[in-house]
């Protein structure tokens, strides 16, 4: 990693997460004459770089990482950061939360909205839960979606039956089917939850991180650089077409720009660039969640199974897919793996105590976005964001009834911990989605084409969970990683086809 940047790449991608990393994968794959730079705002923490901060040896460790990502003002292993409010906004290790701006006067806002800085993201940080999209959550503008979330599961390293030889796994599924699978389609009844976990050479089984993603084949191409703390101010755009970044300072011309750097600073990078279409910020969502814990019934006590950087079975993590009849997404995790600390951090780790999730599809509406002011910074020198969100009268009816299906749920298992399910505030769900949407003609509603390339803006592409249009109520970097996918292949195939035609890959872009 340097500091001293090209004049000039082929590609340039900003961002690191999963959908920045698969970017480069496919791009290594398939056009392995390009020159790629991806830029990064935040520090690298492992190597290799975007390695899982689960899977490193060491709690002390493990937690200096985490506050290497929580950005300017970290919080982790110190008091709440001078933002906290722990009771509304929930600070999580290795993520951080939008200072102010969070909710308007009169809205609900998104009090939890939050985000990581570092080499590989939130995915160095999230807990790999890889569902597939069905019915509703689906685009049925992507006749391929399928093919390309088999890629996007071949990228992540995605175990469809994960801990399937843990000693309460069929134990829990078969509660769940019990309580749940009557009328539902066979692949949409109780199942493992398919993870992004695989094993190392030394056999344990641990997180995939966006390192995996990168994988050997992008890490050994020598077209490949990946500059950390390089935050990107602006994509340069010149009659329609993008041709490059300012960086730290710095102009690097490009043919093409991908722009992978979340759900808020994806449309913040690209109204700072002067690209503000219509539906830039808006059609914001975030899947109203409720969640609960239980003690599973009549089964022996577990041993105080301790984890370090291995992940151990006990219960598994269960899946209640998401249907249009039963429009939630439910999930049953063991301890260790649930991302919200649902008990006290005595009890043994995983355990016999399961982590319910239950999350709604929002009621989109245009006016759930964000907006950035064109005379105030952030910390970051960028526009400054605030966020306009509200529950809808529909939105407040889905929680209750999903309320209702977590305590079904809950029932199903064992005995409760706790009276009832907590409705966590807003943004908790840590999957916002919508802000730079993909649609199927620019008609003012969508921000990016099919292939994720910004209506109007030749070579300028976006990624992330901010490009999915559905308001997806499971757990979503599995289908933002399968658009990347097809945005990928779209830019290697040109790039061939213009290498053919003799350009030269690599050279001048003047
Ligand atoms: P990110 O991973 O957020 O990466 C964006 C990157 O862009 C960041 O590194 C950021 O620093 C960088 N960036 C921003 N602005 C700039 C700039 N101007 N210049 C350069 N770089 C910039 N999702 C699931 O699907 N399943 C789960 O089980 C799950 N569990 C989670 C648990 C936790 C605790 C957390 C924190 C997240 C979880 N998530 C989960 C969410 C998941 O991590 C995200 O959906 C995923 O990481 C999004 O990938 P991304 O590439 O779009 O963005």
């Amino acid at each position: 990693m340097t500091r001293t940047f090209p004049d000039s790449v082929d590609v340039v991608v900003v961002g690191s997460g999963p959908t920045g990393a698969a970017y480069a994968r496919i791009l290594s794959e398939r056009a392995p004459a390009a020159t790629i730079a991806l830029f990064e705002a935040g520090p690298a923490l492992t190597d290799p770089p975007g390695m899982h901060v689960k899977n490193i040896a060491g709690f002390a460790a493990q937690r200096a990482a985490q506050r290497r990502s929580e950005g300017l003002h970290p919080h982790t292993d110190g008091e709440p950061g001078q933002y906290a409010d722990p009771a509304r906004r929930i600070l999580r290790p290795g993520t951080h939360l939008l200072p102010e701006g969070y909710q308007a006067p009169g809205e609900d806002g998104l009090p939890a909205l939050a985000m990581s800085t570092n080499v590989g993201g939130m995915g160095a940080h999230w807990t790999g839960a890889c569902p597939r999209p069905g019915d509703g959550e689906r685009m049925g503008f992507l006749p391929d979606l399928d093919e390309l979330l088999d890629e996007a599961e071949r990228l992540l390293e995605v175990d469809r039956h994960p801990l399937a030889g843990a000693p309460y796994t069929d134990l829990v599924r078969s509660r769940l089917a019990d309580a749940f699978d009557a009328g539902r389609a066979p692949d949409r009844r109780v199942q493992p939850m398919p993870l992004a976990v695989h094993r190392r050479p030394d056999g344990a089984l641990v997180w995939t991180g966006p390192d995996i993603v990168f994988g050997d084949v992008t890490r050994n191409n020598p077209n490949f650089t990946l500059y950390a703390e390089s935050p990107v101010q602006r994509v340069l755009v010149e009659d329609g077409r993008a041709v490059g970044v300012l960086v730290a300072g710095q102009e690097v011309r490009a043919r093409f720009v991908v722009v992978a750097a979340d759900a808020l600073r994806t449309p913040q990078l690209l109204f700072a660039s002067g690209v503000r279409p219509p539906a830039l910020g808006r059609y914001l969502n975030d899947q109203p969640q409720t969640v609960f814990a239980v003690r599973l019934r009549d089964v022996a006590s577990a041993a105080d199974v301790t984890t370090g950087a291995e992940i151990i079975g006990q219960s598994g993590v269960g899946w209640v897919p998401y249907t249009d009849e039963h429009p939630f997404h439910g999930q049953v995790m063991q301890l260790d793996a649930s991302p919200i600390p649902l008990v006290s951090e005595d009890e043994p780790s995983p355990g016999t105590i399961v982590g319910l999730g239950w999350f709604c599809g929002k009621d989109l509406q245009a006016s759930d976005r964000i907006a950035f002011s064109t005379d105030e910074v952030d910390d970051y020198g960028m526009p400054k964001p605030s966020i306009h969100y509200t529950l809808t009268a529909r939105d407040r009816a889905s929680l209750a009834a999903a309320r209702e299906q977590i305590l079904r749920a809950a029932r199903a298992l064992g005995e409760f911990i706790g009276d009832e399910p907590l409705l966590l505030a807003p943004g908790a769900s840590l999957h916002y989605q919508g802000t730079t949407r993909m649609g199927p003609a620019d008609d003012g509603t969508s921000v990016c084409g099919p292939n994720s390339e910004v209506w109007g803006v030749t070579g300028l592409y976006v990624a992330g969970n901010n490009v999915i249009p559905t308001p997806i109520a499971c757990n979503p970097t599995l289908t933002s990683v399968a658009l990347a996918v097809a945005g990928a292949r779209d830019i290697a195939s040109q790039l061939v086809l213009q290498s053919a035609a003799g350009a030269a890959i690599g050279g001048d872009h003047a």
